[in-house]
């Protein structure tokens, strides 16, 4: 690459990243695009992958392979440790590289809001690793629940508690709860399905508290419908190998606290001395630079911006947006033009909740059932990246369907590094 022209990097290949070394493919730069891993994961579908609905590579797709035709960006596979405004140096785990314009799109991670032994003991689903591990786990209780014979450990093994009503919440659950209904329950002929409980944990009065109230108590419905216990009002005040702790003082015994009651920006900003905005977010203009930092952009789950006096959501349409929205004012910097301001551009919002049943809200229209399942089906296939993930999981999708089977229930222990145990 031409040393001489301006160095665009941009550390983060996920919605925002990906999307904004895509649209800098004209720019006249050397763009990097740097990220942990070598693929980029399609997380609306991860709790598939914990539910052992389809395998992880079919949510996945190598970086290199999207960026093979754009010759002005390099991917550099690294974790980003340090990012230093002053020298205009990113810190990677193996060395530094120097910018004339940065995009931090490093993403979120899990809010335990300070409930003890949540970080420790409960599993987040916010990464593949962490939806393997969760696969792992919940296939290696029902193994130990079979041989188990002292009926409370057994019941404990099978009790699984999913902390957080909101979209990911509810489409773990009834997931998880369909993958026990009729494949686990095959595959374990010596486990009686009222063994096993399915709980969904929330704080507030209703589910999916970001869409309208007919969504929630539809959600509601059809999950108790499916036989999962859903708590309402129900606080967690603790979490340990073998229980969860409510605030009311009550406890229930599990293995499995499956924790996705929120998320915050990732804490290294902070220490990265950048101006931080509520729940942990990097404070930007509406240009979607960092306040005080003119070639420094912020997009996606990391950074704080508000729109009509609301925040933005941490959403994956937010973020490709922006990163979208960027290149093209870093574009405008590099040919002397002012930036511009960003304004998102709100298509609606939908979760899904099992089989035939969904809800979705689009252009302020509530849907709920098979149509809103469909139309969620389709936004997600297409939404993928690649062709051949889109199909393969159309097949799984309906072999799954047809035959009420979940075609991926394999404990790959071996490849991960898992350091949860069950106790
Ligand atoms: C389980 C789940 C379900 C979801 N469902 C939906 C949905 O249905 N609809 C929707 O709109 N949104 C959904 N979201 C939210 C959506 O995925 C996020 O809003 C979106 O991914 C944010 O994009 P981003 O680019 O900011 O971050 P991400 O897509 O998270 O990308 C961040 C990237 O940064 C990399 N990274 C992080 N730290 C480092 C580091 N130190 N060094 C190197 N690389 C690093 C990561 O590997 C990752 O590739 C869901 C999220 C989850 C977790």
């Amino acid at each position: 690459m031409n040393q001489a022209r301006p160095r665009i990097v941009i550390v983060g290949a996920g919605f925002g990243g990906l999307w904004a070394a895509q649209h800098l493919a004209d720019a006249e730069a050397d763009v990097f695009l740097i990220d942990r891993n070598n693929y980029h994961s399609f997380l609306p579908l991860l709790y598939q992958v914990a539910a052992a609905e389809i395998e992880p590579g079919q949510i996945a797709y190598p970086v290199r392979a999207i960026l093979r035709k754009l010759r002005n960006v390099e991917f550099v596979m690294a974790e980003v440790t340090g990012v230093d405004v002053q020298r205009q140096i990113v810190t990677l785990s193996d060395g530094e590289l120097a910018y004339d314009y940065l995009i931090l799109a490093l993403g979120s991670r899990t809010h335990y809001f300070g409930v003890a032994g949540a970080a420790e003991y409960a599993f987040p689903l916010k990464t593949m690793a962490h939806a393997i591990i969760l696969r792992n786990h919940i296939l290696r209780c029902f193994e130990l629940a079979i041989h188990e014979q002292d009926a409370e450990k057994r019941r404990q093994l099978l009790t699984f508690a999913i902390v957080g009503g909101g979209p990911t919440g509810v489409e773990y659950a009834g997931a998880l709860s369909e993958l026990i209904k009729r494949p686990l329950a095959r595959d374990y002929p010596g486990i009686e399905l009222d063994e096993v409980s399915v709980l969904l944990i929330e704080g507030t009065d209703r589910l999916l508290g970001a869409l309208p109230d007919k969504l929630g108590d539809y959600t509601l419905e059809r999950l108790q419908k499916m036989g999962v216990e859903v708590l309402l009002n129900t606080f967690v005040s603790g979490v340990s190998a073998e229980t969860v702790q409510f605030s009311d003082g009550t406890t229930l015994a599990t293995n499995t606290v499956v924790w996705t009651a929120g998320v915050q920006g990732e804490t290294f900003a902070e220490k990265w001395e950048l101006p931080m905005g509520p729940g942990g977010r990097v404070l930007v203009q509406s240009t979607c630079q960092v306040d005080g930092l003119e070639r420094v952009y912020a997009i996606g789950d990391m950074m704080y911006l508000e729109q009509d006096d609301e925040p933005l959501p941490m959403l994956a349409p937010v973020a490709t947006q922006q990163g979208t929205f960027v290149a093209q004012n870093i574009m405008r910097q590099l040919r002397g033009e002012a930036v511009m301001s960003f304004r998102y551009k709100d298509r609606g919002a939908m979760a899904t909740i099992g089989r035939n049943a969904a809800v979705a809200n689009i252009s302020s229209r509530a849907f709920t059932g098979y149509f809103a399942w469909l139309v969620w089906l389709a936004i997600h296939l297409m939404n993928l990246i690649g062709f051949r993930n889109r199909l393969i999981v159309l097949i799984n999708w309906a072999w799954n369907y047809l035959f009420y089977e979940r075609v991926a229930r394999f404990i790959f222990d071996a490849t991960i590094d898992s350091d949860k145990t069950l106790g």
